[in-house]
This record gives C-alpha cells, sequence and structure tokens, in this order.
C-alpha cells in the first residue's frame, strides 16, 4: 500500500523546470513560492470537482484528470491571464495505482501543454473530490472582466456551443425520440463534455481588445447574465447565429436553441468588444486558432432579448445551471 508522501512523490512530484522563472519553490516545503515579474499581477482562480456531482462514479481518470485542470485554466483564459501555476487538493477513498497513474498523466500532460507547473497541493483519505486551485499572470489594466461591457459592444463567442450538454442528454436518455445521434455521434459528443478546450491564447490574444469576458461553465445564458449584471447593461442576442458544436448542428431548432443557449459544461469564452474593434478579433481567433462568432450586442437597457433569424423576439423559458435549485 502507498503512504501518502509515495504517493505524492509518484504521482504529483517532477524535477523542477526551469523554463517558468516565476516559480521559486515548487512541491515538498510548507508552501510553494511564487516570484512575479516586475509590473505584473497574479491572477488566482479555485474551482472544486465532486464526485457524482460534477462527473460520474465511474469517469474514466485520465480524461478527469485533463478536466479537473481544464475548466481552472477556463477560468485564467476568462481573465485574459497566461497560466503559470497550479495546487491539488485530492480527497481519495483509497491510493489505487490505476487510479493515480492515469489521473495524474492526464492531469500533467494538460499542464504541459500549458505551461503550468504543479507546485503543490494536499491529499486526504476521503470520498473523492479534486480541488484545484490556478495562478497565471496578468498586467495590471488588462484583465478581461466580467463589468467591463459597454453598450454598443458587440457580443462575442468562441468555437462551438451545447455538444456537452447533447452528451448528457444521451447518457440520461433523455429527449430520445427527438435527437438524432448514434452511437459514434454521442462518442464525439461526449468527447466536449470530459475533455473540454480551456480557450486560453484566445483569452491572451483578446488583451487590449475585448472588454468584458467569462467562461460559459453553466450556460451561455446564465454566464452573460453575470456580465450584465456586474456591468449594469443588458443585450441582445440573434439565437439562431449561435455557433452549434457538429453533433448539435444536426438536431431539431428547438433543441439546437435550448442547448446552445443554455447548455453548460462548453468552457467557451463569451467577451465583449467595441463594434470597431471587429477586424482586430477575427485577428485574434486566428492567431489563437480559434473559431469567433459574434452573437449580438450589448444594450443600455438591462435585461436579455433573444431574437430569431428574421429580428424576430423570441419567447424562450430558458434558465441556467444552479448547484441548489437543480437536482
Ligand atoms: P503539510 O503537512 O505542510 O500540509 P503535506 O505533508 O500535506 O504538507 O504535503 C507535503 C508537500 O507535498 C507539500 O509541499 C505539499 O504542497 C505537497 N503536496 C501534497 N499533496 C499534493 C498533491 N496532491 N499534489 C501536489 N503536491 C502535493
Ligand atoms: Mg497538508
Amino acid at each position: 500500500m502507498l503512504s501518502e508522501f509515495d504517493l505524492i512523490s509518484r504521482y504529483f512530484t517532477r524535477p523542477a523546470r526551469s523554463y517558468i522563472a516565476q516559480i521559486a519553490l515548487g512541491v515538498g516545503d510548507d508552501c510553494a513560492l511564487l516570484t512575479p515579474a516586475a509590473g505584473t499581477q497574479i491572477a488566482i482562480s479555485t474551482d472544486m470537482l465532486v464526485e457524482g456531482r460534477h462527473f460520474f462514479p465511474d469517469a474514466e481518470p485520465f480524461t478527469l484528470g485533463h478536466k479537473c485542470l481544464a475548466v481552472n485554466l477556463s477560468d485564467l483564459a476568462a481573465m485574459g491571464a497566461r497560466p503559470l501555476a497550479f495546487t491539488l487538493a485530492l480527497a481519495l477513498p483509497a491510493a489505487r495505482e490505476e487510479w493515480l497513474g492515469p489521473f495524474s498523466a492526464g492531469l500533467l500532460a494538460l499542464a504541459d501543454s500549458h505551461h503550468c507547473e504543479l507546485i503543490g497541493g494536499d491529499t486526504t483519505k476521503g470520498p473523492l473530490n479534486i480541488c484545484i486551485t490556478v495562478f497565471g499572470e496578468t498586467l495590471p489594466g488588462q484583465a478581461l472582466r466580467r463589468d467591463a461591457a459597454q453598450a454598443g459592444d458587440d457580443i462575442w463567442v468562441s468555437g462551438t456551443l451545447g455538444d456537452a450538454r447533447l452528451a448528457l442528454a444521451g447518457y440520461r436518455n433523455e429527449l430520445t425520440d427527438q435527437l438524432v445521434m448514434d452511437a459514434e455521434q454521442h462518442a464525439l459528443a461526449a468527447t466536449r463534455m470530459h475533455q473540454p478546450t480551456p480557450r486560453v491564447a484566445l483569452g491572451i490574444a483578446l488583451r487590449g481588445i475585448a472588454r468584458a469576458a467569462i467562461d460559459i461553465s453553466d450556460g451561455l445564458i446564465g454566464d452573460l447574465g453575470h456580465i450584465l449584471a456586474r456591468s449594469g447593461v443588458g443585450a441582445t442576442l440573434a439565437v439562431d447565429s449561435l455557433p452549434a458544436g457538429p453533433v448539435l448542428t444536426q438536431q431539431t431548432q428547438a433543441i439546437r436553441r435550448h442547448f446552445t443557449l443554455a447548455g453548460g459544461d462548453d468552457y467557451e469564452l463569451c467577451f465583449t468588444a467595441p463594434a470597431d474593434r471587429r477586424d482586430a478579433v477575427f485577428a485574434a481567433g486566428q492567431a489563437a486558432a480559434t473559431a469567433v462568432t459574434r452573437i449580438g450586442s450589448i444594450d443600455a437597457a438591462s435585461g436579455l432579448r433573444l431574437h430569431d433569424a428574421d429580428g424576430a423576439v423570441l419567447n424562450l423559458q430558458l434558465t441556467s445551471f444552479d448547484h441548489f435549485r437543480s437536482t
């Protein structure tokens, strides 16, 4: 049986890498030490994933490792921050190497691809619970905050929406009489649910171009709603211009509208930018190799208005995910 310390050194400690100059001390002491580069700010965010709530009890450990870090990197992306390091607090029912090996491999592969170093954490026995805190770097005045949208801004979204929610519908056997989805298409949609791509390069490329940004974890309407509330503005969305994922594109218009507007688990960026910066937004998307789609505009009048392709008002009753109201 692995001891706590063997476990940490085998799966969560690696030789120090010199390419991140800001990390003065990593795993092994009472604290890690970060030295911010002169004139920079540190962006910090925490996300916890709980078995049975955020992932299925039999979740595949490699993709789970990926997802736990991905959702945290997505928060850095939404601020336009560059990842530096993260900590991992882990409660585990047992030290099972056949779980720890792939979990650590999935986690550290994504960490490496973003040059984001695991610098510490905590390990304890208990129901499976994975809590990550990420540290990123940004420049004063350049973070993409939720409170910075202005009337007249365009609203944009990265990538595509809704395939993660569609995969969940497949697992739950929802809407079986309406969905057009075979096993192969479900597997494709499920990749979006299990292995989201944090839009880190896009967030950084949008510095100085976008005004407000948020990552879409609970559904576009709810998450855009946070920007509207914090910025004291409203918005109009062109619902049928929302970019649906490849599997969602093949579904009925009603399901497409529902899952693009209120799907959840997408981890795309929703951001606003002045209407005279459209070319710059497209250039940022190109530089980050990430599609960007203009989906509406910010209004001075509060509230969210949904329009169809002809500009007619749509009355859709949709809510986004809330842990204490949903089951
Ligand atoms: P302390 O007793 O001071 O809390 P620990 O014994 O919990 O320290 O941890 C020893 C070292 O291992 C610390 O540097 C801590 O940050 C690191 N550590 C513990 N758990 C993890 C983990 N899951 N991933 C990475 N580092 C970890
Ligand atoms: Mg400890």
